[in-house]
């Protein structure tokens, strides 16, 4: 990545990139996949922490049309900067919120007789501008197969949906049970377009696909086959500045806790990123529990120690003496320090660090 302008600012402290051309690639190919089925887009938390308003508009440009946000406030902001859009609230219809979706024409996904009997209420003659959840099997939301006949007696949505609980357990036993579960609810609701697969649910094979994908992590480049090559290009990189550099022998101890003893002579660089910025504390490095990974000028470098509010300290002794030095950037995410695999050195998913991914960055938005 190429050293912004920093003339006027001074050095950037850390550096989150979004490549929109990698979001809008993820999205073709996805929908390629979905085909001759279609193919949304998940934007609910900031668009999985890239924000909404960078990522809505590069999908929207890419031929994407409907979009699913978790929350209206969410759904307010996808419509500013896609006025054309189709876009539905996936938590539903909470008491009293009919008025503010029709409003800014954002469609409920509707979870319950309470919610069918509201929104026909309110919304009346626009009542099918909705999507129906029922539940296959998750048992988060979701009306009972049982209550389907009933909601449709009262409203015929725009969209039947559902939602896997272990599409990326390829082997999983549920998949089969939610597919078979879905396609029964299916024949309830004759004439209503469907939709059942998130990410890796498109990887489930034709049972899953229907007529409407409903991808999210895959597009910010997240692993939608685990175990498996990641298909997907990825969409986000961090780069934080060294800030200093210090030598330091056996004796000694790094960070907070003193828990990560140097092995004889080690450099330290020290980086202007920490778990203020969303980096996970989980991803420290203490003695006998090896942490997260930097990349210095392509050298993998362990943590050394706690991560720390502001600052992570990175053992650099193996990388090039001339990448390390104050003021140059160390890649956090990026390359084979891919969204997944950076997660998973912190104990968590690559869902989870996305949507906790930092205010403070700098944000470089490229595409
Ligand atoms: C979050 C979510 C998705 C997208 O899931 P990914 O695994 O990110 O693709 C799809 N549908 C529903 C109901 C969701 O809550």
């Amino acid at each position: 990545m190429s050293r912004p302008d920093t003339s006027a600012t001074g050095l950037p402290a850390a550096v989150l990139t979004v490549d929109t051309a990698a979001l809008a690639a993820n999205w073709r190919q996805l929908r390629d996949r979905a085909a001759p089925g279609r193919c949304a887009a998940v934007v609910k938390a900031d668009a999985y922490g890239t924000a909404i308003e960078v990522a809505v508009p590069a999908l929207a440009a890419a031929g994407c049309e409907t979009f699913f946000v978790a929350h209206a406030s969410e759904g307010h902001r996808a419509r500013a900067v896609a006025p054309g859009a189709t876009i539905y609230v996936l938590n539903g219809l909470l008491p009293g919120a009919a008025g503010d979706l029709l409003a800014d024409g954002l469609r409920p996904v509707l979870g319950s007789l309470e919610e069918v009997a509201e929104w026909t209420a309110v919304a009346a003659d626009a009542a099918s501008a909705c999507a129906l959840h029922v539940d296959t099997g998750m048992n988060r939301l979701g009306l009972p197969a049982e209550a389907l006949p009933l909601a449709l007696e009262r409203l015929q949505p725009a969209l039947l949906m559902s939602h896997f609980a272990c599409a990326d357990e390829p082997d999983h036993p549920l998949n089969a049970r939610q597919i078979a579960a879905f396609g029964a609810a299916r024949t309830m609701a004759r004439g209503v377009p469907g939709s059942l697969a998130n990410s890796s649910g498109l990887f489930l094979g034709p049972g899953a696909a229907h007529d409407l994908a409903r991808p999210g992590y895959a597009l910010y480049g997240g692993n939608p086959t685990p175990g498996r090559t990641n298909p997907m290009r990825p969409v986000i990189s961090l780069e934080a500045a060294i800030v200093q550099v210090r030598d330091i022998g056996p004796g000694e101890t790094v960070g907070y806790t003193a828990r990560w003893t140097p092995t004889g002579r080690r450099r330290l660089a020290t980086l202007s990123v920490g778990y203020a910025d969303g980096y996970f504390r989980a991803a420290s490095g203490t003695d006998g529990v090896p942490g997260g990974l930097a990349l210095v000028a392509g050298v993998p470098c362990p943590i050394a120690g706690k991560v720390s509010m502001d600052l992570i300290v990175v053992d650099v002794t193996d990388a090039p003496a001339s990448a390390v030095r104050r003021g140059e950037p160390v890649t956090l995410i990026g390359g084979p320090l891919d969204i997944d695999a950076v997660a998973a050195r912190a104990g968590t998913i690559g869902y989870e660090m996305l949507t906790s991914l930092g205010r403070r960055y700098t944000r470089r938005v490229t595409g």
